[in-house]
């Protein structure tokens, strides 16, 4: 068991039923977190599974971000299961098809940025009015390297997560005499079930993703959720506003 860095904390999780969200839940599972894990795929109930296998503490919460009602529901049943919500990980997010900015269509950029920013707007809206009540928190949101440069062939996911990025340096400006810490994370090229599909898509591409990463390969799931974690701990405590690239060097050339 890994050390107790969140013994009796309540930790949220969205898009917590695969890939980053899953690996994220299971860290904070093992650190001692009470997780809701939260996604809009029932698939949720097997990381609770997994966390509660481990020895830990967990209970799944269907839920749409995209949905208001759904999201202000989701944070009345972590409070009313745990007390409280002490971190939350805003990381349901969808991709795009690689498309040039011309050839998108309209019904792509609304989902898109339905579930990526307005997810991550809602979840923030309804967590902070948790954390003004008990004096503090720490949320995190996942952004991406296409967040902080440009991403050719992903327009529209790159405005989205751009807006991520903003929201996050203007909430936590908004929020940090008030106890919230709020910060985001960016991940480069991650191996989970969305980069699966896009790969599927594109097998060619392959060969090409390892080596935009200075490091020389992709990264792991868990890599990201070492991030998240110590952005949501007390070591990070003057840490907020902050947009922490795991990327494997991809943006620093
Ligand atoms: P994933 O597809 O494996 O997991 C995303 C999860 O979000 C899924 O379980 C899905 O069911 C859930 N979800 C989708 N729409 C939802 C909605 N409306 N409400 C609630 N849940 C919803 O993807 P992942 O790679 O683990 O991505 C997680 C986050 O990381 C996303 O925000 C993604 O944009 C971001 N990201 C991923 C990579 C990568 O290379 N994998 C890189 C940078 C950023």
């Amino acid at each position: 068991m890994a050390e107790q860095l969140f013994a009796n904390k309540v930790v949220l999780v969205t898009g917590g039923a695969g890939g980053i969200g899953r690996a994220t839940a299971l860290a904070f599972g093992e650190a001692g977190g009470r997780v809701v894990v939260s996604d809009v795929s029932p698939a949720g109930e097997e990381t609770v599974a997994m966390i509660t296998q481990a020895g830990g503490e967990a209970i799944f919460v269907q839920s749409d971000v995209s949905k208001e009602a759904q999201v202000e529901a989701l944070v009345a049943k972590a409070v009313a299961a745990y007390g409280r919500l002490d971190c939350a990980f805003n990381n349901a997010g969808i991709e795009e098809e690689s498309k040039p900015l011309a050839d998108a269509d309209e019904a792509l950029f609304d989902r898109i940025i339905s579930v990526n920013v307005k997810g991550a707007w809602l979840c923030m809206k309804h967590e902070i009015r948790q954390m003004l009540k008990q004096g503090g928190g720490a949320i995190v949101n996942t952004a991406s390297v296409a967040g902080l440069v440009g991403a050719p062939l992903q327009p529209i996911y790159a405005a989205s997560k751009h807006a991520v990025v903003g929201m996050t340096k203007t909430a936590a400006a908004e929020y940090g005499k008030a106890g919230i810490r709020i910060n985001s994370v960016c991940p480069g090229v991650i191996r989970t079930p969305m980069m699966e599909r896009a790969l599927e898509r594109e097998p060619r591409r392959e060969k090409g993703i390892a080596k935009i990463h200075p490091i020389g390969r992709i990264g792991e799931a868990g890599e990201i959720a070492g991030a998240v974690l110590w952005l949501c701990s007390d070591a990070a405590s003057f840490v907020t506003g902050h947009q922490m690239a795991v990327d494997g060097g991809l943006t620093c050339v």
